[in-house]
């Protein structure tokens, strides 16, 4: 149709005010996304449901099950798990060698920004979840903070319906508290429960309003659903932009206090407590957070939390540049590893370093580490944020908060918790499977007999390096670019289907 200059907006006033907003009806995904995996071999691992997985070390928390065994797969159940299953395959059965391999339930990851509606120039469905695929996840939650944001039965929708079209991975959806993520007006919760969220949240943003939060965890505990928040006090935060200690003083940028997440986590403790509701604090940072909440759960108070990988590895030091983060809190990263190689190498105020929460102390990192290992903190994710390079390529007070972080969580998280020996392999998948799908009560997370064959096949000591080139989410904001990686997923199969393989997709690019 032509288009011309007059009352209607121009077409190229259209194109810039509406064209981002719906990027994907426009642009074919291939187009800009040369690396993922070409179409005829996606349409061919999409076509098969059963499979054998042999010899692997089949790690099933669920079922408490440690062994080397056979998993069988038949028309996207678990048919099998153990020295029979082979016997009872059909003969001309797809089989995988996992020889060497650990053979895991499906690895789910409960705090994800998929940006779709209405941000798709960062991440949209198909995108996010082919990342999520390449990083050994089969399920995500994706959070609300989208634009509009996920207040509305009519939005859980959309999403559900572009999740079964273009999600390689399963995708369960998070509403909104409050109406828009403003924090003045409750959300249609019940409405919201029934069009199928598994939690609510304001994730990015924090109802500062108590009795507001309070209703919100009754209307929450009446419909079964878990409260997630994002704990930030904003009288407190102001407009911090990293952690507030040493190196914001020498840095010169203004500070975010542990503070200003303890308050909140104090705040949701109390109305756990007063409610009954389940409350669930996300991405923990700071040490003091993490005694409030092993302090509440001795008294039995139905309060839980999560930790990022970046906030367990790297420390504010990093924002001061690679020099001074290796010369002090980076030593320990690599410590039991023999060898590293080159350390990688980044400028001070790199804005890829920038997140929210903040990266905080040395002893922050320490505690969150403590908090992992004693199992005040059950659950490991990534809070997958997304930005355009164009956004991040700014001064460091301007640039967004967020990193990306799907494809590198489980090794960093296997880096820090199970290399170290903090952790045995078990416990690190334990946070990625039976506590997340128990939380929000998802039939996931196990090899049980009957389950939904959702699978993870892992080697936990493969060397390797995440590259910009590699990634296929479509934004880069990512600080672990060419970091020494230990531990990586090398199949990742959803209800039986084998939606990514490394060597496959390796030899499709
Ligand atoms: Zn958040």
């Amino acid at each position: 149709m032509e288009r011309v200059e007059g009352i209607e907006p121009s077409y190229a006033a259209w194109k810039a005010a509406v064209l981002p907003l719906n990027y994907t009806r426009h642009q074919r995904r291939e187009s800009y996304r040369p690396n993922l995996p070409c179409q005829s071999a996606v349409a061919n691992l999409r076509a098969v449901n059963s499979l054998l997985l042999s010899g692997g070390r089949v790690l099933d928390p669920a079922n408490h099950l440690d062994t080397l065994a056979d998993v069988l797969i038949l028309n996207g159940k678990i048919a099998a798990v153990g020295n029979d299953a082979a016997a009872q395959a059909p003969s001309d059965i797809e089989k995988l060698d996992a020889n060497g391999l650990v053979v895991c339930p499906g690895l789910i990851d409960l705090h994800v920004h998929l940006r779709e509606p209405g941000q798709t120039l960062k991440e949209n469905i198909s995108t996010g979840t082919a990342a999520a695929a390449r990083g050994g996840f089969t399920s995500l939650v994706c959070m609300p903070n989208t634009s509009p944001s996920i207040d509305n039965a009519g939005t859980v929708a959309l999403i559900h319906e572009r999740a079964a079209r273009e999600g390689a991975v399963n995708l369960f959806v998070a509403g909104a508290i409050t109406k828009g993520i403003a924090g003045e007006e409750l959300a249609p919760i019940g409405g919201l429960k029934r069009a199928g969220v598994v939690a609510i949240t304001d994730d990015g943003h924090c109802v500062q309003n108590n009795e507001l939060m309070r209703r919100a965890c009754e209307y929450a505990k009446m419909f079964d659903l878990p409260v997630m928040d994002h704990c930030q006090d904003y009288s407190l935060v102001t407009s911090g932009v990293m952690h507030e200690g040493r190196w914001s003083t020498s840095l010169g940028l203004q500070g975010w206090p542990s503070a200003g997440e303890e308050m909140i986590v104090a705040r949701n403790i109390l109305l756990a407590e007063l409610t009954g509701a389940s409350v669930h604090c996300q991405h923990l940072s700071a040490a003091g957070s993490v005694a409030l909440i092993r302090e509440a759960k001795k008294r039995g108070v139905p309060v839980s939390g999560e930790a990022c990988p970046h906030h367990f590895t790297l420390t504010d030091a990093a924002i001061a540049g690679s020099e001074k983060f290796w010369a002090e809190d980076g030593k320990q990263v690599f410590s039991l590893q023999s060898s590293v190689g080159e350390l990688p190498v980044w400028p001070a105020y790199d804005t890829n370093f920038k997140m929210n929460p903040p990266l905080r102390s040395a002893r922050d990192r320490e505690a969150i580490l403590e908090g992992l290992v004693d199992g005040t903190i059950e659950i490991l994710c990534s809070d997958h944020a997304p930005h355009c390079g164009f956004e991040k390529e700014v001064e460091f007070d301007y640039a967004p908060f967020g990193i990306t972080g799907l494809e590198v969580e489980l090794a960093l998280s296997l880096m820090q918790l199970y290399h170290t020996k903090r952790l045995g392999l078990a416990d690190v998948i334990t946070k990625f499977t039976v506590a997340p799908a128990r939380l929000l009560k998802l039939a996931k997370g196990t090899l049980s007999v009957g389950a939904d064959a959702d699978v993870t096949v892992f080697d936990p000591d493969r060397d390797w390096s995440f590259e910009r080139e590699t990634t296929a989410s479509k934004s880069f904001n990512n600080p672990f670019y060419g970091w020494p990686l230990k531990g990586k997923a090398v199949a990742t199969i959803v209800k039986g289907r084998k939606v990514w393989v490394e060597q496959e997709a390796v030899a499709c690019v």
